[in-house]
């Protein structure tokens, strides 16, 4: 069997390392440059492979073809692959093949990496063999084939789901579906939506599909899906006789048993963390887990970084990090958690925002704008009538300083852009760090 694998990042690497392992034939291919660290774990591992080209008679000539995540739907060479008819799978459809480990995969527009992670600290604390994998930190397929755990968490792009064959998690989770990366899915919303449907496409009665009855696209498409899976909603609308609700300010979750827990005792803010704790209680619920020891894992749950996150917290104004917020969704609910007048930071490569979703947030929670990035001049435009002070900055530093002097005790200053990072950072974790390292700066000169 000859495996191609194309792409040479995390996913690529840990898939060529697997297949290797496996014994299969496997040749690694990336049009671009390969990161030194990875290359050195390539040429270690003594796994053929090119860069800067790809060798379309010997790609062609592939059984299987993994794809990595970040290479384009589109890609001229997927157009070639797909008419040979060769089979296309994500680094996660293969490395799931190799393993008899039960599979949590979580997928939505938001949320995904915070309730993998919550996930996974519950699973950890309650001491089972689990591992983190997927979208986030080390390849799946590298773990494995190096270790051996019993459950496997799994955090999954659209782009992973959209080649399934035999994916077939244990436990599934739609979290949430707002549109998102359609440049990739012929600007259809319910193509993109349905790619992230693929999730259970492969489960059985004896699996579980955890959604979320609030979602209005989920709803309507559940309206026209079957799905096998034992189905298991969550929602912070309205009370349930089995699943995860909200009532009263508490979370509770009903299956053959009951968890609740009063959601001030969260270590996460805001409804859309109520509902990523419900979900990911669920989880814990169906694989047994204590009441107990779910609880004070939702306790000592640390956000992770990027995600609200609060940075600082001097002069009397708080500092919140949320540059993964790079959808309006994302900005909507970190805003909808502000308790204080917040100064916003907000901008970047807007995706196709359409602002009006937030007007009435910004109105009630929001006291001056300041844009950073290449689209400023949209937001301007967007909010120019209103009462809020608006700002324009073309640097982070330019931009927290704005923020900082506008700030008063008792307000807090937010970095939530809503738009990509590529404008004038490398990715949203730069963004996030440069905005941390400002405030830090002025904290330090403020002691
Ligand atoms: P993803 O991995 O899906 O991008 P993250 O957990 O990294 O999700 O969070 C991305 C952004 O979305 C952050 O700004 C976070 O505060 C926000 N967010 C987290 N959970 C939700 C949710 N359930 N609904 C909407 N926004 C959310």
């Amino acid at each position: 069997m000859k495996i191609v694998v194309l792409g040479g990042g995390e996913s690529g690497c840990g898939a060529a390392y697997l297949a290797q392992k496996k014994g299969l034939d496997v040749f690694l291919s990336d049009k671009g440059t390969i990161k030194e660290n990875y290359r050195k774990f390539l040429v270690e591992s003594g796994i053929e492979f090119e860069e800067g080209t790809h060798d379309e008679e010997r790609l062609l000539e592939a059984d299987w073809i993994i794809k990595s995540p970040g290479i384009p739907k589109k890609a001229a060479i997927m157009h070639k692959i797909h008419q040979k008819g060769i089979r296309v799978s994500s680094e996660i459809e293969f490395a799931a093949e190799f393993t008899e480990a039960k599979i949590i995969a979580i997928t939505g527009s938001n949320g995904k990496t915070t309730t993998t992670s919550l996930i996974y600290h519950i699973l950890k604390n309650d001491d089972l063999k689990v591992g983190l994998g997927g979208n986030i930190g080390k390849s799946f397929a590298k773990q494995v084939a190096d270790e051996n755990f019993d459950y496997y968490v799994l955090e999954v792009s659209s782009f992973q789901l959209d080649d399934v064959q035999n994916f077939r998690p244990y436990i599934s989770l739609l979290l949430n579906l707002s549109q998102d990366h359609l440049d990739q899915y012929n600007y259809n919303y319910e193509e993109y939506a349905l790619a992230k449907f693929r999730i259970t496409e492969n489960q059985e009665n004896d699996n579980f599909f955890i959604y979320n009855k609030d979602d209005e696209m989920s709803q309507n498409l559940l309206q026209k899906l079957e799905i096998k899976a034992r189905m298991i909603p969550f929602s912070i609308k309205e009370k349930m006789r089995e699943g995860g609700y909200l009532t009263n300010q508490k979370m509770v979750v009903r299956l053959e048993d009951e968890f609740a827990m009063d959601i001030s005792e969260l270590s996460l803010v805001g409804n859309h963390n109520v509902a990523n704790s419900l979900a990911a209680s669920i989880a814990g619920k169906i694989l047994n887990i204590r009441n107990e020891s779910i609880r004070h894992s939702l306790m000592t749950f640390q956000a992770v970084e990027h995600r609200l996150e609060q940075v600082a917290d001097f002069g009397g104004v708080k500092y919140i990090n949320d540059s993964k917020a790079t959808n309006v969704n994302a900005a909507y609910y970190a805003l909808e958690s502000m308790k204080q007048p917040t100064v916003w930071i907000v901008g970047g490569v807007d995706k196709g925002n359409d602002y009006a979703e937030i007007e009435d947030l910004v109105k009630k929670k929001v006291k001056a704008i300041v844009c950073l990035g290449l689209d400023n001049q949209k937001i301007i435009d967007f909010f120019k009538d209103k009462k809020e002070l608006i700002y324009s900055s073309s640097s982070m530093e330019k931009a927290v300083d704005i923020a900082h002097s506008l700030a008063q005790k008792g307000d807090a200053v937010l970095l939530s852009p809503c738009c990509a990072s590529f404008d004038l950072f490398e990715n949203y974790e730069d963004r996030g760090n440069q905005f941390k390292n400002e405030v830090l700066k002025i904290e330090k000169a403020a002691n």
